[in-house]
């Protein structure tokens, strides 16, 4: 994120989500791509946490460019200035200023990418705690929809399970699926996982489960 001219996290990330859908992107398959985990799986995920943000799904998988880089050029030991370097290109902007990381990244990307090598996700996070998420819960204000454990414990460590996003509560949401005759009968989604026999869901986040 900037800090010059700087915007929120949240206001940040509803803008990039906008953007993505503009370009189209948003419904493709796209993957993000960063350099080394860090940004993807301590800094977003911890801040968004601390903040209370809803992260949108598609920051729990991504592309460490390190591990292309690396079996292209074989020097895995080096920053991403180094790196933009080896690869024979002149590093732009300034080292550690986000918008400039990310574009000399979106430069080494491009590299690699005219140099044919086929990508794929390196890494992701995976469902945390999910167990405690999914038990069985019942909406009695919402006769129709139930929450849905469609995954056992002893699943947990099948790589196909997904992620579950946060809801607007900053919790881990809740898998549900609808039950209610009708189109969308077993459709699973994404609830409120704060939700309480007593008080019911404690927001209003609702998100279909892309499958
Ligand atoms: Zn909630």
């Amino acid at each position: 994120m900037e800090v010059d001219r700087g915007v929120t996290l949240s206001e940040a990330l509803l803008r990039h989500d906008k953007w993505l859908e503009k370009k189209g992107i948003k419904n493709a398959n796209f993957a993000v791509v960063t350099w080394s985990n860090w940004d993807c799986r301590v800094m977003l995920e911890s801040e968004c946490r601390f903040k209370k943000i809803r992260k949108p799904p598609y920051f729990n998988r991504w592309i460490n460019l390190r591990i292309p880089f690396s079996e292209v050029f074989g020097a895995v030991r080096c920053n991403l200035k180094e790196a933009v370097e080896i690869a024979g290109l002149a590093w732009q902007g300034r080292a550690h200023c986000g918008l400039d990381d990310a574009k000399n990244t979106a430069r080494l990307l491009a590299l690699l990418m005219h140099r044919g090598f086929k990508f794929s996700i390196t890494n992701s996070i995976m469902w945390q705690a999910a167990e405690r998420s999914l038990i069985w819960r019942q909406y009695p204000e919402q006769p129709s929809v139930y929450p849905y454990c469609p995954f056992k414990a002893k699943d947990m460590n099948n790589p196909i399970i997904p992620y579950l996003p946060y809801c607007y509560c900053g919790v881990k949401s809740c898998m549900n699926v609808i039950r209610k005759p009708g189109p969308k009968q077993g459709c699973l989604f994404y609830g409120c996982g704060g939700f309480s026999v007593t008080r019911g869901p404690r927001c209003h986040y609702f998100e279909w489960v892309s499958t």
